[in-house]
C-alpha cells in the first residue's frame, strides 16, 4: 500500500520537490524546534483529550453530511452530498486548525499568538481560538482591508486581540505578512506565528494539515456508514488549501476515489485578474517554501484576484504541488460567474447560503455531476457559511 498520508514531509519538510524553509539558517533553526516541539506534544495524552474536547463541545463536531437531494434532481447525474463545515462554530473549517494551533502555543509555553490577515476570516478563527485557550493575541491587517471588512474587525476587537493596522505598501495582505513576521522576529521563541493554510515555511503545512484531517476522518466514516461505500470523488475549493487537504487525507490511499481541488479563475484564466495558482503558476519560492507560483519574470508575486477574498493567493500548500505532479489530485478553475450561480442555486434549492470560497467547489460539482451517472456519488466540502458575503452577493446581483 502507498501511504501517502503519513510518509509525507520528509524530515526536511518537502513533499516531492515542494515544500522545505527557504529561510536564513537562524530562522530554520526556530522552525525546527517548532517541529520538535509540535511532534512531541501532540502525542500526549493531555494534548489530545483537550483538543477532541474542543472539537466536540466547542466547535460542535462531528460537523454532518447531508445529501442535497433538491440540488441532484436540479441537476441530474451523480448524487451530490455535502460536508458542513459551515455549521462549525465561527462558521468555516478555520477553527480546527486555529484551536490546534492556539492550544500547541500555550501547551509550548508561548506568550503570544501573532498572526496576518487579509478578509479577517483567519484572524477571527485565531482570536476566537486564542480567547477560548487564554493566550494573547495579535492580529496583523492592512488598513484598506480594515476599512473593507468592518464587521470581522468589530469582531477581532471584541474578541479582545490586539489589532494593528499596517500603513505600508498597498496597505493590504502581503504588507500584513511583512509586519507580522517583523513583530515574531522579535522574540521567536516566546512569540508563535499562526500560519492561516497549509502553506508557509515546514513544519506548517504539516501542522495545519493535521488539524485539519479531522474533516476526512469524519468524512469517511460518515459516508460509509450512511451509503456503505466510498465517494467516487471528491471537491474541495483551494485557495492555500487546507479546507481541501483536511478532506483529502482520509482518502489518499483509496485508489477508487477521485478528488478535485477547485481554484478561482475569477474574471477568467485568460486574463491577469484570477488567483489560479496550480492551473497557471510555475515554481517558484513565497514566503518561506516551494511551490507553484503566480510571478513575474523575476519571481516576484503577480497581484491575484478572486471575488473569494480567501482564494486570493498567489501561492499554494507544497502538498497540493505533489499531488498534482503525481496526477492524485486533478485542480480545475471555476470564475466568478459560475461562483455565483452556484452560490444563488445552493441557497435557493438547498436553503444553504454558502460562503464565495465554498461556491466554487459547489459550482465544479454542479458541472461535473451532470457528466456522472445516478449510482455515483459526490462529496463537497461546503468550508464554510456565506454570512460573511450575502450583501455583496445581494448588491451584485440587484437583489
Ligand atoms: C479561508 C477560507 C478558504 C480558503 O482557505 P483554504 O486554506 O484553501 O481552505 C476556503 N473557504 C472558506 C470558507 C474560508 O474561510
Amino acid at each position: 500500500m502507498t501511504t501517502l498520508t503519513t510518509a509525507m514531509p520528509d524530515e526536511k519538510g518537502y513533499f516531492g520537490e515542494y515544500g522545505g524553509q527557504i529561510l536564513p539558517p537562524p530562522m530554520i533553526e526556530i522552525m525546527n524546534q517548532i517541529n520538535d516541539a509540535y511532534d512531541e506534544v501532540t502525542q500526549t495524552k493531555a494534548f489530545q483529550d483537550e483538543l477532541n474536547e474542543l472539537y466536540a463541545d466547542y466547535v460542535g463536531r462531528p460537523s454532518p453530511i447531508y445529501f442535497a437531494r433538491r440540488l441532484t434532481d436540479k441537476i441530474g447525474g451523480a448524487r451530490i452530498f455535502l460536508k458542513r463545515e459551515d455549521l462549525n462554530h465561527t462558521g468555516a473549517h478555520k477553527i480546527n486548525h486555529c484551536l490546534g494551533e492556539a492550544l500547541l502555543a500555550k501547551h509550548m509555553g508561548k506568550t503570544k499568538v501573532l498572526a496576518e490577515t487579509g478578509a479577517g476570516q483567519h484572524g477571527v478563527a485565531l482570536a476566537t481560538a486564542c480567547a477560548l485557550v487564554g493566550i494573547d493575541c495579535e492580529i496583523h491587517m492592512g488598513e484598506v482591508d480594515i476599512v473593507k471588512e468592518h464587521p470581522n474587525v468589530t469582531k477581532m476587537k471584541i474578541l479582545g486581540c490586539k489589532l494593528v493596522p499596517v500603513s505600508r505598501g498597498t496597505q493590504t495582505l502581503k504588507d500584513a505578512v511583512d509586519s507580522a513576521f517583523e513583530e515574531y522576529m522579535k522574540d521567536p521563541v516566546n512569540f508563535f506565528y499562526a500560519i492561516g493554510s497549509v502553506v508557509g515555511p515546514h513544519p506548517f503545512p504539516k501542522i495545519v494539515r493535521d488539524f485539519q484531517s479531522i474533516v476526512g476522518k469524519e468524512a469517511r466514516e460518515q459516508f460509509m456508514a450512511k451509503e456503505g461505500k466510498l465517494p467516487d470523488t471528491l471537491i474541495a475549493c483551494v485557495g492555500g488549501g487546507s479546507n481541501a487537504i483536511g478532506l483529502f487525507t482520509a482518502f489518499l490511499d483509496d485508489e477508487s476515489v477521485k478528488m478535485i481541488g477547485v481554484e478561482p479563475a475569477g474574471k477568467g484564466l485568460d486574463t491577469d485578474q484570477h488567483a489560479a495558482t496550480m492551473s497557471k503558476g510555475s515554481k517558484g519560492a513565497i514566503h518561506g517554501f516551494e511551490c507553484y507560483n503566480l510571478q513575474d519574470d523575476e519571481g516576484n508575486p503577480l497581484p491575484v484576484y478572486s471575488i473569494a477574498s480567501g482564494l486570493d493567493y498567489p501561492g499554494v500548500g507544497p502538498q497540493h504541488c505533489h499531488l498534482k505532479d503525481i496526477k492524485r489530485v486533478q485542480y480545475e478553475a471555476i470564475d466568478d460567474k459560475e461562483c455565483l450561480d452556484a452560490f444563488m442555486q445552493l441557497s435557493r434549492l438547498e436553503g444553504i447560503i454558502p460562503a464565495l470560497e465554498s461556491a466554487h467547489a459547489i459550482a465544479y460539482a454542479m458541472k461535473l455531476a451532470k457528466t456522472m451517472s445516478n449510482d455515483e456519488t459526490i462529496l463537497v466540502n461546503l468550508s464554510g457559511r456565506g454570512d460573511k458575503d450575502a450583501d455583496f452577493v445581494a448588491d451584485k446581483l440587484s437583489l
